[in-house]
């Protein structure tokens, strides 16, 4: 028999991308996704999935939803990528992300407990919690200090999944993600924001780029080699929590400057910093150390940062060139 996923927050970057993965490997995939006023299946369309995943209206803030899918799905996995995902918005709706990403995790956990307990969880855990970093690299030892509503909230939802694996013996693993992009990445975070403006600015579409902190370094890795990690972990006999990281950090400077040249243009030329675009607090530096799930999971990212920012170009002039 086929295994059953069930993933919250499929019609996001990672759920397609996760989603081809699974049924690759022959899973039935269970959407579980808010019902919206417009359609938000753009990026299962673009991963050519759309049509081989089942949709189960429901929203994890609302637990007779999980509970029902739980019930009636049975599933063998869960994946629990559900969340208001975006740091700075976290601060001007910080009670709505505490719901979906901190009381979200504990209704996905509590509904897998009281109607499916031997299905495996993979909570979306985040280098965010990170945050003012306590280490210059950053493992799953090292403590955390959030610092948005964002990373508060999902230092809940860390904590719960391992409480419910340590007082329940749920088999659920969390993975400490560092940023991971991709073409299908939001407009709204850094990479996809600079990426679309290179293709306008390239095509006569837009003159300037406003950004806010350039000094900020992040772990930026590829969305396509982080969802093999979350395979993974729930492959694994026993749940644990995992760093996954490339072990590079690289500034939203140098990331501009890249993204231009490979498109033949100069980001001095057109990029402006823009002071309201600074955060109430910063996260300056991420750098991961993914040597636990090397050596445990056998997981190694694949994808330069080159090559991802290529992608993402590519795939920007080809929409703007379509609009
Ligand atoms: P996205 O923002 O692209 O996707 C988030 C998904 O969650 C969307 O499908 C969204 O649906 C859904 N969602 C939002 N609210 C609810 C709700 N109340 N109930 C059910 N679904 C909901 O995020 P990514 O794919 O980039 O990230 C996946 C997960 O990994 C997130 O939890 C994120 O916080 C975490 N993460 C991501 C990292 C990254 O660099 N990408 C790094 C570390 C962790 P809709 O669009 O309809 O709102
Ligand atoms: P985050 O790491 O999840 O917050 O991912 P983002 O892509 O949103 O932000 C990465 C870094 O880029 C943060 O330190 C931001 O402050 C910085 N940054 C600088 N300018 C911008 C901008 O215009 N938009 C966003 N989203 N981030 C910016």
């Amino acid at each position: 028999m086929n295994k059953c996923a069930v993933i919250t927050g499929i019609t996001g970057q990672d759920g397609a991308y996760l989603s081809r993965l699974l049924l690759d490997k022959g899973y039935r995939v269970i959407g579980f996704t808010p019902r919206r006023g417009s359609d938000t299946t753009w990026r299962l369309r673009e991963m050519r999935v759309a049509d081989r995943v089942e949709m189960i209206y429901g929203d994890v803030t609302d637990l007779s939803s999980v509970l029902h899918v739980m019930r009636s799905q049975q599933p063998d996995e869960v994946y629990n990528l559900a969340a208001q995902s975006f740091v700075g918005a976290s601060w001007n709706q910080p009670v709505h992300t505490a719901d979906v990403n901190a009381i979200g995790t504990v209704n996905v956990l509590e509904a897998i407990r009281q109607s499916c307990p031997k299905a495996r969880f993979y909570q979306a855990s985040t280098s965010e919690m990170f945050g003012n970093v306590q280490s210059p690299k950053q493992s799953e030892s090292t403590p955390f200090y959030p610092r948005s509503p964002y990373g508060v909230a999902k230092l809940y939802g860390h904590w719960i999944t391992v409480n419910y694996r340590e007082s329940f013996g749920l088999h659920a693993s969390s993975g400490i993600l560092f940023n991971h992009e991709s073409p299908l990445r939001g407009i709204e975070f850094v990479t996809r924001k600079i990426t679309d403006a290179v293709a306008r600015i390239k095509l006569g579409r837009q003159r300037t780029l406003k950004l806010g902190n350039m000094d900020a370094r992040r772990d930026w890795g590829f969305a396509g080699d982080y969802v093999q990690a979350m395979w993974l972990m729930l492959q694994q006999p026993k749940p644990d929590d995992y760093v996954i990281a490339t072990g590079n950090s690289t500034s939203v400077k140098e990331f501009c400057s890249v993204a231009f040249q490979i498109a033949g243009l100069e980001s001095d030329a057109h990029v402006e910093i823009d002071k309201s675009l600074m955060r109430p607090a910063e996260v300056d530096m991420l750098l991961g150390d993914p040597t636990k799930a090397k050596s445990l999971l056998g997981w190694e990212p694949s994808t330069p940062l080159r090559q991802t920012i290529e992608m993402m170009i590519d795939a920007d002039l080809q929409r703007v060139r379509n609009e």
